[in-house]
């Protein structure tokens, strides 16, 4: 971060530099360029006031009037005046000198001069270009010529006049040095050069002669001859450096040929940049003086929002993780209100228990579920249920249940384990891992009437995308509470089956009491209409019980009657019914029994009773029971009343026959008396 800020701060410091230096550049050249402007309009404005002297002069009477001593005096005088007048001659019509400011030239004849051949066909001044003449002492200078008339138009002679080229240059030596005075230093590189409009050279501060700068390549020099005025950044021709040359065009006005001057004035690039640069270390050490600290301070600030920020960020996800949570544990309350609801719906304890491995599997998340149901001695895995095949986790709770060693394992925690990665418990059980072994493990007891009623094994629990999972907490809870659920929905069963159970038996013998057989032989004889199979009812008395009543008591009597009712219980088949009826009276309903099986069928229960003596607190008693049958058949289709009074009709001729005897009426029509057969 702190990088960061300092990189930042260190592009915009590079930035602002820039953009000042550009600035600084700009306002130096554009000032250059005024300076250039003003100097080019002072050197135009001197050379016209030589041009206009001349002019003047030529339209005198004193210059016609040929007066030589006047002339010269006056000619010197002019010269001394303006010292930029290097010499200053006039001639006849002839070309011979008149009068000069140089009295050695007087009498020389011109008349081969170009100025004065010239002059002979102008008919006012002009202006030649600057070159290195006679009069001049071998020094650059520019000629002013004007040819001499009278009134009528006739060439009286000729003047000329040598101006000093480096006379001119003062306006531009007064230029630089002001410019060192107010701009920049007396040390610092400042200079200029006068060009023509071909580039060369006609006037240099630094003393160059000759050359021409448009052919060296200087850009400035290019730039001069095409725009007024304007400045560019170019590369000193001599010193290599990097330099500011403005430019400024002098209109060489009355000239003949045309003549163009380019004054350009240059500074080095480094003399503008000096004070930007002194006054930036200047603020570099102020800004490590005092920024720094500010700096320091901004980052210390900075680091306390960040730790802020972190810390909000945090609450935040703690925050979002806490309502992840509470949602997951609405979802999984729901699910387990749900799950409870159709645990306690459960009518039959098998479906109960298939219900909760499929609940317990679905709220957690697990690949494998198992329920292991205590047998009591003999422990016997009697449910596995799976999702897909899981053939390691099939076998590792198995071992787990089974085994010895593993249900000792179970019982640390009473009964609740959940584990991760299993093989390494396993193997410090010393029990064997399997190769594929289970990932994830998660164990509750189910409790019914306090006891241990099984155990609950899910394995392997599988996130939505399919990645192996631990289970948690919450997993757990759920669980527990499923298996708490069904723990109470068992008992309620239960208790719900013994109640029934005891309404329907008889308190003394256990039979089924008189409404349960009478109900079961509704039952029977529905089923029996149905699958068209034959019913056999029959209804066997104790004979002369109350005898047994009188002479033993009442006690014994009841012994009596719960023998009786075992070897009832043991003589029926399994399908058979046997209730109790009346006092010494029973019902016994045998499904699928023709007429043919039924006389051998109900000697077996009346033998039961007659074979063996009776043992009682009183000692052995021989008793003897009575039965009359009879049958329901699809060829004699009967109600249940109906069956009944055959029956004991048919024990009613028993008894009437000595007892100890089986009677069977094998439809209405047989043997029934006629009022009851109807
Ligand atoms: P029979 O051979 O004609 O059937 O004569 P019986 O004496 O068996 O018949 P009876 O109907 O005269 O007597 C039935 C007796 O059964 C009368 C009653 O005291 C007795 N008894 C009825 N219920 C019970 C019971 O629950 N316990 C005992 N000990 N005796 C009972
Ligand atoms: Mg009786
Ligand atoms: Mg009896």
């Amino acid at each position: 971060m702190a990088a960061v800020i300092a990189l930042v701060t260190l592009l915009c410091l590079g930035w602002t530099a820039y953009t000042v230096q550009q600035g600084l550049i700009q306002s130096s050249g554009q000032r250059l360029v005024q300076a250039a402007t003003n100097a080019a309009g002072k050197l135009d404005m001197m050379i016209l006031e030589r041009y206009r002297d001349i002019q003047l002069l030529s339209t005198t009477p004193m210059a016609q009037g040929q007066d030589p001593a006047a002339l010269t005096r006056y000619l010197r005088e002019l010269a001394h005046v303006y010292p930029a007048y290097q010499w200053i001659g006039v001639t006849d019509s002839h070309g011979r000198i008149v009068a000069a400011t140089d009295p050695s030239s007087t009498s020389s004849n011109q008349i081969q001069r170009l100025w004065f051949q010239q002059a002979r066909t102008f008919t006012d001044a002009r202006i030649l270009d600057a070159q290195v003449s006679e009069q001049s002492n071998g020094a650059l200078a520019i000629t002013v010529i004007a040819p001499l008339r009278s009134l009528d138009g006739q060439f009286l002679g000729a003047i000329a006049a040598v101006v000093g080229v480096p006379s001119l240059m003062d306006i531009l030596d007064d230029t630089i040095q002001r410019l060192k005075d107010s701009e920049w230093t007396e040390m610092s590189h400042v200079e200029y050069q006068v060009i023509n409009e071909k580039g060369a050279l006609i006037a240099d501060s630094t003393l160059q002669r000759g050359g021409n700068l448009q052919q060296l390549g200087l850009p400035s020099a290019t730039l001069v001859g095409m725009y007024k005025r304007g400045f560019i950044e170019e590369t000193h021709l001599r010193r290599g450096t990097s330099v500011i040359t403005a430019y400024a065009q002098v209109t060489i006005a009355h000239a003949d040929p045309t003549q163009r001057w380019g004054i350009l004035l240059r500074v080095d690039r480094n003399n503008i940049l000096t004070p930007l640069r002194s006054f930036l270390w200047e603020l570099l050490v102020l800004a490590i003086l005092i920024l720094l600290p500010l700096l320091g301070l901004v980052l210390g600030m900075l680091k306390t929002l960040h730790e802020e920020w972190y810390t909000t960020k945090h609450e935040f996800q703690r925050a979002a993780d806490a309502e992840m949570a509470l949602k997951k544990r609405t979802e999984a309350l729901h699910g387990l209100v749900e799950s409870a609801e159709r645990l306690a719906a459960q009518q039959d304890i098998d479906r109960l228990l298939r219900q909760l491995l499929h609940l317990a599997k679905e709220n957690t998340g697990a690949r494998y579920a198992a329920l292991w149901v205590n047998g009591g001695t003999a422990h016997t895995a009697i449910q596995f249920l799976t999702d897909g095949v899981d053939d390691a986790a099939a076998r590792a709770i198995r071992l787990l249940l089974l085994d010895r060693v593993g249900r000792e394992f179970l019982r640390q925690g009473n009964g609740v384990l959940r584990l991760a990665h299993l093989t390494a418990h396993w193997s410090a059980l010393g029990l064997p891992a399997d190769h594929d072994p289970m990932t994830s493990f998660l164990g509750v007891p189910i409790r019914c009437h306090d006891q241990l009623f099984g155990h609950l094994s899910l394995a392997n629990k599988a996130m939505p995308h399919g990645l192996a999972d631990d289970f948690s907490e919450l997993d757990e809870q759920v669980v527990l509470t499923l298996a708490s659920q069904a723990g109470t929905a068992i008992q309620n069963l239960q208790l719900l089956h013994d109640s029934k159970e005891q309404a329907s038996r008889d308190s003394l013998t256990g039979l089924l009491n008189h409404s349960t057989t009478l109900t079961v032989l509704t039952q029977e004889l529905s089923r029996a209409e149905r699958s068209g199979q034959p019913l056999a009812v029959l209804i066997a008395d104790l004979d002369h019980f109350k005898q047994v009543n009188d002479t033993y008591g009442h006690l014994v009597g009841d012994v009596v009657l719960r023998e009786t009712a075992t070897r009832f219980c043991e003589t029926a088949r399994r399908y058979d019914h046997v209730g109790r009826i009346g006092g010494e009276e029973f019902l016994i309903v045998v499904p699928n029994c023709d007429l043919d099986a039924l006389r051998e069928c109900a000697e077996r229960f009346r033998s039961s009773i007659s074979d063996l003596p009776f043992a009682t607190p009183s000692g052995p008693l021989a008793i003897t029971v009575s039965i009359g049958a009879t049958v329901w058949s699809s060829e004699h289709p009967l109600n249940s009343d109906l069956l009944r009074k055959m029956a004991d009709y048919a024990l009613y001729r028993v008894k009437s026959h000595g007892r100890n005897g089986v009677d069977i009426i094998p439809h209405p029509a047989a043997q029934m008396p006629e009022e009851e057969a109807c």
